[in-house]
């Protein structure tokens, strides 16, 4: 990890631990007790999700075992193998919705209507390790531009949430390990995605070194589209020491013209 990149991180570190964390704090107290409730889906007043809403976004969510068509591979051409990914859902209709109001619309309580999906998934995916040793949960990192305009890390809230109800497997560890790489922080890396990027050169991210060399990591995220930031933070990881076993998203976007769904 060169100079630079330990002082994203550890500046990345602070703002997420502390000011940003109260910053956002504040800015969620204040909007929630100005606005009035109104469901984060479809806008009905008097619900900060009504019952109708919550029943299709759960509908459209998936306990394991999950359907075959949520489960994908992205590749890692690199190492000439696949990274094993799981789906709850597939993005669309009421959980698209509820997925960008929760990532941009300060609807921070749909975390826990997503979480025990996600630890479900987690749970299933995790596979016992020899002496103990825990599965790291990693959460893909935010940029500091994305928390400064959100006020929190949407993948590590939803996180969070299933550790705070008890949702986890105890040797699964979340773990925010991931960062972005100096400059990439920024910027926010949806923009800079080159093709050479796509493919897989250089990473967006660091992560911090292993402890224990080969310790097994599952990565998680909100969306899948691409692949391509799934692929960046494995290779990241993998760099980093770790064994990365398989990725969990919330949801999955597929072509339109292959989701029947749509
Ligand atoms: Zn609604």
């Amino acid at each position: 990890m060169g100079f630079l990149d330990e002082c994203m991180r550890l500046a990345d570190e602070l703002c997420h631990q502390r000011c940003m964390r109260w910053i956002g704090f504040g800015a969620r107290e204040v909007a929630n007790f100005i606005l009035p409730a109104s469901c984060a889906v479809c806008g009905r007043a008097d619900f900060r999700l009504c019952p109708e809403c919550r029943s299709e976004v759960q509908h459209q969510l998936h306990l394991p075992p999950l359907p075959d068509s949520h489960h994908l591979y992205v590749e890692l051409p690199a190492l000439s193998r696949q990274l094993a990914v799981s789906a709850c859902g597939a993005y669309g209709k009421e959980l698209a919705r509820a997925l960008l109001a929760f990532k941009n619309k300060q609807r921070y309580f749909l975390g826990s209507v997503f979480a025990p999906y996600l630890a479900a998934a987690l749970n299933a995916g995790c596979v016992p390790q020899r002496e103990n040793l825990p599965t790291l949960v990693v959460p893909m990192p935010s940029s500091l531009k994305a928390v400064g305009q959100r006020g929190y890390w949407p993948v590590k809230t939803m996180l969070d949430r299933g550790v705070e109800s008890g949702l986890f497997r105890a040797d699964l560890e979340c773990r925010s390990l991931l960062h972005y790489r100096f400059g990439y922080a920024l910027g926010g890396a949806q923009k800079t995605k080159s093709g050479s990027d796509r493919r897989g050169g250089q990473t967006h991210f660091v992560a911090e070194p292993a402890t224990v060399k080969g310790q097994p990591v599952i990565l998680v995220d909100d969306v899948l589209t691409t692949g391509s930031t799934l692929r960046h933070a494995a290779m990241a990881c993998i760099e980093a020491g770790y064994d990365v076993t398989s990725a969990v998203v919330l949801a999955l976007t597929r072509p339109p013209n292959t989701d029947p769904e749509q």
